[in-house]
């Protein structure tokens, strides 16, 4: 595709990217037929080469309005459509980019405003999540019913930790969300780990993909120098990975080395950190997993739903599912496993209409075979598809432990 965006602004190294991501966008269309918000409305804006001409058209003009926001606003950033561009466009960095340049331009109005930084203020910080779900659960009776599903009925009491010292170790990130509403999955890892002679140190923290996704840059990198900081000495002492249970962390910290790219103080340990960074998927997949697995494995019809940071995001689409049927686990045939619930971070509070009609196709899919359990890698993707149903929604680490 040929560009014409400002010398100026190809001197700047968001411009010079985005430059050479739209050049390799040849405009072909195949990524619209896998793109959920597409396949939903069905406006060419409302899918992946639309949106690209909508940045593009920002960038050249040095204009946008409301409805490029509203178009960028309603992209799931799923990476469905990376998944299948032939030319590999790097849409999500394009959109990350055009994402900020549409905020530095639009003024949004103001229940927008102060819808985002409530989110911003809350969901990351363990503390003030944890008091607003013990407001929702003192409220729970004068919630929706799909709310109430999501909340527990009794915040999860702290089960013990694997005691047992190992020369081998890890650093567990316990997350923001999932440390407050299901601390029961990193305890699940925790466990799985020490049966396999790892021992499972709690790294404190949330990754920053919350406030990354919402375009706060300067939130987002303090939260990840903060991260360093706190996780540095145990990475000193030997810990060999620094293990992930959410998949939606994985991508952003794996992208900590570039965030701080120009850093001269945290840079390299940065880099270090995200090399070391592994979603517990792939750092099982390099264990010894006879030491864990079942001799006789019985259990329940399972719905696998790969959430889009595992199977988009880190190119993993299968790699549980696989990993789930070696060690005897009975998995269901999930129809457009391909496609987003809809859950995708902050969108189902800011896409609420989008989000929930795309759970409802979710769903559908997943229950096809009845399954007992429906299972992810996500704490977001869990939640979400426990508000629309009745069966129980685990993380697959849950039914290993
Ligand atoms: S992003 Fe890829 S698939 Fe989509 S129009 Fe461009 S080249 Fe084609
Ligand atoms: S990231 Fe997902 S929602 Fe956004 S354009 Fe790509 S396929 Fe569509």
């Amino acid at each position: 595709m040929r560009t014409f965006l400002s010398e100026e602004l190809k001197e700047t190294p968001e411009g010079r990217e985005a430059d050479q991501i739209l050049r390799s966008c040849v405009h072909c269309g195949f990524c619209n037929a896998t793109c959920p918000t597409y396949l939903l409305l069905g406006d060419e804006r409302d899918g992946p080469r639309g949106r690209i001409y909508l940045i593009k058209e920002m960038l050249e003009n040095d204009t946008a309005s409301r409805e490029t926001q509203l178009h960028l606003d309603r992209c799931l950033t799923c990476r469905a459509c990376e998944t299948t561009c032939p030319s590999g466009v790097a849409y999500n960095r394009l959109l990350e980019i055009g994402r900020a340049a549409v905020e530095s331009r639009v003024e949004r109005p103001l229940l927008e405003r102060v819808q985002r930084e409530a989110i911003l203020r809350t969901v990351p910080e363990p503390g003030r999540f944890r008091l607003l779900l013990s407001l929702a659960r003192l409220f729970r009776p004068l919630l929706s019913p799909a709310l109430k599903k999501t909340i527990p009925a009794s915040l999860p009491a702290g089960e013990a930790w694997p005691s047992a010292r190992h020369p081998r170790k890890v650093l567990l990130l316990e997350g923001c969300v999932q440390s407050v509403s299901a601390p029961r999955i990193n305890l699940a890892a925790a466990r799985v780990l020490d049966r396999l002679g790892i021992q499972a140190l709690p790294a404190a923290g949330c990754c920053g993909a919350l406030s990354h996704h919402l375009s706060r840059e300067e939130q987002t990198l303090t939260t990840v120098r903060g991260n360093i900081d706190r996780w540095w000495p145990a990475i000193e002492s030997g810990a060999e990975a620094l293990v992930l249970t959410a998949s939606g962390c994985a991508p952003t910290v794996i992208d900590y080395g570039r965030l701080l790219k120009h850093d001269p103080e945290y840079a390299g340990k940065a880099e270090q950190l995200a090399s070391m960074a592994l979603d517990i998927s792939t750092f099982l997949e390099r264990q010894d997993l006879d030491l864990i697995r079942p001799a006789q494995n019985d259990g329940p019809l399972i719905a696998f739903h790969s959430p889009c940071t595992l199977q988009h995001g880190l190119k993993r689409a299968g790699s549980v599912e696989a990993m789930l049927t070696r060690l005897g686990f009975k998995l269901a045939m999930v129809p457009d496993a391909h496609l987003c619930c809809g859950s995708a971070g902050s969108y189902s509070i800011l896409q609420k209409d989008l989000s929930r009609r795309l759970l409802q196709q979710k769903l559908k899919c997943l229950e096809n075979e009845q399954p007992a359990v429906i299972a992810t890698a996500n704490i977001g993707c869990l939640m979400h598809l426990q508000s629309g149903t009745d069966r129980s929604v685990k993380h697959w680490i849950e039914l290993l432990a």
